[in-house]
């Protein structure tokens, strides 16, 4: 019963996400937009590259690396793609002014995937250009199954001849066991996440033992041979597992990485005891829809909502 009310909770949630007029409505309503904001503001660094920079200041002075993600997906026209861009790229001034520990994370929906091939290489190239101006890396998250080839294809390209580019790979898809294989042979960075993305029947596995193992077996292959990696995730029991894995092969190229405002609080812990930490930390206007996302991700999240809201 319990579990039949979170995915009802969770399916409204995802439908909230992406209507339109739910999000026209809270934009228009004063109120209601403060009253949401509220509890967004524990998953967001900020509205502003100003504000990102005070959130990632606080992560850098208490020992956190950061990657910050400007928010928004599936742009579908060249203009707003091209002014994605044009954020990022001011993100990356600023980071290297600011003298700033955080690398870019990205969705190429953002900056011109569903527009065509040559926009977003053109975007990704001048986005790894002025971040390899301080050594920040770039990395491209991972969306829905539809556009997994032409991520991963733009990925390839775009490493060719930018060394500090790297990419999301989601442990439940059947299909990832071909693609680790190809691209751990690559030099650029892997960060390993479940996947969030609800997929056509057949092609992903279910949340579960199964897909644990998996999961751990792809970040022991990271870890074992030292390859550039972010183990992503807020499931406990995997970053326990996985700092028992640091222990036994003592890699230095790797990265503990949760989403700032979920479950930070062991993300502290490891840090505290020496393991490499890093906060993804969104910012932007788009805080709707990533709030609708989280809670729809983990519906008991509404509650923690509820005390944010009435603190
Ligand atoms: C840094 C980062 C980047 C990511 N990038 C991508 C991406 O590019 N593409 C993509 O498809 N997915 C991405 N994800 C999401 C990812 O795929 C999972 O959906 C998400 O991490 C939840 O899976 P899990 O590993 O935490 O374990 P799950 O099996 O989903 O959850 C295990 C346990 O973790 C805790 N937990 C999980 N989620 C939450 C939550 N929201 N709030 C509170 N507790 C929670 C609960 O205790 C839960 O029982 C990213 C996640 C992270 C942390």
């Amino acid at each position: 019963m319990e579990q039949e009310l979170l995915k009802i909770a969770s399916d409204a949630l995802k439908k909230a996400a992406l209507n339109e007029d739910a999000k026209s409505f809270v934009l228009q309503n004063d109120k209601l937009f403060k009253t949401l904001k509220k509890a967004a503001n524990r998953y967001i660094g900020g509205e502003t590259i100003d504000e990102a920079v005070l959130t990632i200041k606080k992560f850098n002075e208490n020992g956190f690396v950061v990657t910050t993600d400007f928010m928004g997906e599936s742009i579908r026209n060249e203009k707003e793609a091209i002014e994605a861009t044009n954020e990022f790229l001011s993100f990356a001034k600023v980071v290297t002014s600011e003298k700033l520990n955080s690398s870019i994370s990205l969705d190429l929906s953002h900056i011109g995937l569903l527009v065509s091939r040559d926009l977003t290489i053109t975007n990704l190239k001048l986005i790894c250009d002025e971040a390899n101006k301080s050594n920040q890396e770039v990395i491209i998250s991972m969306e829905g199954t539809d556009r997994t080839d032409m991520i991963i294809d733009i990925y390839q390209e775009v490493l060719k001849t930018h060394s500090n580019l790297g990419i999301t790979l989601q442990a439940y898809l059947h299909r990832t066991k071909t693609d680790f294989e190809n691209l751990i042979k690559l030099s650029g960075s892997i960060r390993i996440v479940k996947g969030a993305y609800d997929t056509p029947k057949g092609l992903s596995i279910p949340r579960g033992n199964e897909l644990d193992e998996i999961y751990l077996n792809y970040a022991e292959q990271l870890l074992a041979t030292n390859h550039k990696c972010a183990i992503a995730s807020h499931d406990s029991k995997i970053h326990s597992k996985t700092l028992e894995l640091i222990d036994k092969y003592s890699p230095t190229n790797y990265v503990l990485e949760r989403l700032l405002g979920i479950c930070n609080e062991d993300l502290q812990t490891y840090k505290d005891r020496g393991y490499k930490c890093r906060m993804y930390v969104v910012y932007g206007k788009e805080w709707y829809l990533y709030l609708c996302n989280r809670w729809a991700e983990y519906p008991l999240n509404l509650f923690r909502g509820l005390a944010d809201i009435v603190e």
